[in-house]
C-alpha cells in the first residue's frame, strides 16, 4: 500500500504539489491511512516496534552478508553452501527493507497529518532553497531511477548557496562501486512540480532567505554554538549506540550513523553520515551523506533534538 502519490520523506514534507492545496493533500492522506487502520496495518507505536525489531534483525542480516563477503574476498571463494545462505540472506535484506520502507510512509503520513495545521506550500526559488536542502538529506520516498534504486536530491556542492537550477535527482547507485566504476550513474533534472513542497514551515531558520542563513552560518559564535550541539547529539548517539532517524543506508537499510572528519576545514566540512558499515579508504559501503549545508545541519538537529540551528 503506498501512501502518497507525491514524493515524501520522513520530515514529513511532500514534494511534487506544485499544483494542489494543502487541504486536498492532507484529505488524500488520511483517507489512504484510514484504509490502512482499516485493514489491520501497524501504526504509531506499534508500527515503531515493529520497526525497531525489523531493524536490529536487518543489522544481523548485514553483519552476516559482510562476513561471507569478507571470507570470499579473502581468497578461496565459497563453498555451495555459503552462496545459498548468501543468497537467502540477501532475499531476506530486500524483504526487510520492503517492509521498514512501509513504516517509514506510515510514520510520514503521521507527521503531515499530526503537522496539518502548520503545513505550508514553499514554491522553490532563489530565497527558499534552503527549504529544499533542508528536506533533501532525509530519505526521499518514493523516487526511483530506472535501475530500481532510491534516488535522491542532490546539488552542486561547490556553492556557498546553491540556486534552484542547481539540484539534481541522482541514483543511490553512484555510491555503490562495481569493479573500477558505479553500479548506477544516472541523474535527472528536477520536474517543475519538484520545486513545489508541502512543508511544516514553522522552523524559524525558513523565515530568512538561503541567503541570510548562509550569512547567519559564517558568524563565528553561531559556527561554535553549532558544534557544540552537533558534537552532544554525536555522543549521546554513540552512547546509545544508534543512528539518525533521518536518513539510511539504501543498501543496507540502516540507519546512518552520525561521524566527524578529522581536519576539516570549517563548520560546513566537518560531519557527515555514513552507513554503519562504512570503514576508511572505501574498505566498507560507500554509502555517506556530507553534511555540507546549514540546512541539513538544522533539519538534524531539529530531528534529533527538537530544536534547529536559530
Ligand atoms: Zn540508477
Ligand atoms: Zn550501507
Amino acid at each position: 500500500m503506498s501512501f502518497f502519490s507525491w514524493l515524501a520523506n520522513g520530515l514529513g514534507t511532500l514534494i511534487g504539489v506544485v499544483t494542489d492545496v494543502v487541504s486536498t493533500v492532507v484529505d488524500t492522506v488520511r483517507s489512504v491511512y484510514d484504509t490502512f487502520v482499516g485493514k489491520g496495518g501497524a501504526v504509531k507505536d506499534v508500527a515503531a516496534e515493529q520497526s525497531r525489531k525489523k531493524q536490529d534483525r536487518l543489522r544481523e542480516v548485514n553483519d552476516e552478508i559482510m562476513h561471507l563477503r569478507n571470507r570470499g574476498m579473502s581468497g578461496g571463494g565459497l563453498s555451495d553452501q555459503e552462496r545459498r545462505r548468501w543468497n537467502t540472506l540477501r532475499e531476506e535484506r530486500e524483504e526487510l527493507k520492503g517492509t521498514l520502507h512501509q513504516a517509514k510512509e506510515v510514520k510520514a503520513a503521521e507527521k503531515i497529518l499530526d503537522s496539518e495545521s502548520v503545513l505550508q506550500k514553499v514554491e522553490v526559488d532563489l530565497e527558499t532553497t534552503h527549504v529544499l536542502q533542508y528536506n533533501a538529506f532525509a530519505d526521499t520516498l518514493g523516487k526511483t531511477c530506472t535501475c530500481g534504486r532510491q534516488m535522491k536530491l542532490q546539488w552542486r556542492r561547490d556553492l556557498s548557496v546553491a540556486g534552484p537550477s542547481d539540484f539534481y535527482w541522482g541514483c543511490t547507485g553512484w555510491y555503490v562501486p562495481i569493479g573500477q566504476g558505479k553500479a548506477c550513474n544516472r541523474t535527472e533534472p528536477l520536474q517543475r512540480s519538484d520545486y513545489g513542497l508541502m512543508t511544516d514551515t514553522s522552523a524559524p531558520e525558513f523565515s530568512v532567505t538561503a541567503e541570510e542563513f548562509g550569512v547567519i552560518l559564517e558568524d563565528p559564535g553561531t559556527a561554535n554554538i553549532v558544534v557544540t550541539r552537533v558534537n552532544d547529539l554525536r555522543s549521546d548517539l554513540a552512547a546509545r549506540k544508534r543512528g539518525v532517524e533521518l536518513a539510511t543506508c539504501p543498501v543496507h537499510g540502516e540507519h546512518m550513523v552520525l561521524r566527524k572528519k578529522g581536519n576539516p576545514s570549517g563548520l560546513l566540512d566537518t560531519y557527515f553520515l555514513a552507513c554503519p558499515h562504512w570503514q576508511p579508504h572505501d574498505q566498507g559501503c560507500t554509502f555517506i551523506e556530507k553534511l555540507k549545508s546549514g540546512s541539513q545541519l538544522a533539519a538534524l538537529l531539529k530531528a534529533e533534538t527538537g530544536r534547529g540551528i536559530l
